[in-house]
């Protein structure tokens, strides 16, 4: 029998409430007005009795508490969770940072990537709720229900139950009372043109799913660039081309292609050592638009 509902009131009502309820609940139930209100006005006065006594009251709330912690199959669902203060508040989602290769061509052009990576969802099997009907609130065997351990020579919360004085048997097999599962995703990312290596790109709402409501975390993907033909130096694409020896002697002209594939034919001064031409503005460009040179070193062979 719970005495507060019986009164009306919260559990957390201070003793005037009480009073105002009691008087309220003894005038509408007395038993002058109606001789069959004899039984309800007993239970109201006995409600009252309890429930103003400060030493009653907080007798009888802890026996309120272990009955509900006890009688399990009344207070499942919603209310076990709220009760247990599980899983009621909104939780927003981890991020997840991955590492992502593309090639210097796939930057400049920017891409669009495949990725299969595991985050957490919410788990379909108990919605989320960690518990199922299966689930059993038992006592804390750590601490025998007191949610308290004695450490040395101090009493701490317990590491078992939180503080909390009870355990969860059977949570949802699932998810193992986490409320989430891992799912392997596949997602389609465009990487925008001129990203550079260390740079993130940012998936929203890519990461882990949030608990109860709470939004998803983000997917952070860090680029790292691979060199191939061409090299990423600060803004500027440099390349080497082997050459023969006596080419490079005699000098003329060379034909080279840029990052675009424009085929440029650049004329070579006579030279018995490697050489360096720079081409202004072929280089890489970043995202706001600017640009650096593209740098050829010829190395004879
Ligand atoms: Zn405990
Ligand atoms: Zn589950």
């Amino acid at each position: 029998m719970d005495f507060y509902r019986i009164l009306g009131v919260g559990r957390d009502a201070t003793p005037e409430e009480i009073k105002r309820a009691f008087r309220k609940k003894a005038k509408q139930f007395h038993p002058d007005l109606n001789p069959e209100y004899q039984e309800i006005f007993k239970q109201i006065t006995h409600a009252y009795d309890t429930l103003i006594d400060p030493e009653k009251r907080k007798k009888y709330d802890e026996t309120l508490k272990n009955f509900e912690k006890k009688d399990f199959s009344r207070i499942i669902g919603d209310i076990l969770a709220d009760f247990l203060g599980f899983h009621t508040k909104p939780v927003s989602g981890e991020n997840i940072t991955a590492k992502i290769n593309i090639s210097v061509e796939e930057g400049y052009f920017g891409t669009v990537k495949t990725l299969k990576y595991k985050r957490k969802i919410k788990c379909e099997n108990c919605a989320g709720r960690g518990i199922t009907s299966l689930s059993r609130i038992t006592e804390c065997p750590k601490c025998k229900g007191s949610g308290r351990v004695k450490k040395a020579f101090i009493q701490i919360p317990c590491f078992e139950c939180f503080g909390r004085g009870f355990v969860i048997k059977n949570p949802c097999p699932v998810c193992k009372g986490s409320g989430r599962t891992l799912k392997l995703e596949k997602k389609s990312v465009k990487i925008p043109a001129g990203v550079l290596n260390g740079q993130n790109v940012v998936v929203e709402s890519g990461g882990n799913e949030g608990i109860n409501g709470g939004k998803s975390g983000d997917l952070i993907l860090k680029i790292k660039i691979k060199d191939g033909k061409f090299r990423i130096k600060k803004l500027d694409l440099t390349a080497e081309i082997k050459i023969k020896k006596e080419n490079l002697t005699e000098g003329g002209f060379i034909s080279i292609t840029d990052i675009e594939g424009n085929r440029l034919r650049l004329p070579v001064e006579p030279s018995e050592k490697p050489v360096k031409i720079r081409i202004k503005n072929r280089g890489y460009r970043d995202i706001t638009g600017n640009r650096g040179d593209l740098v050829i070193k010829l190395i004879p062979v």
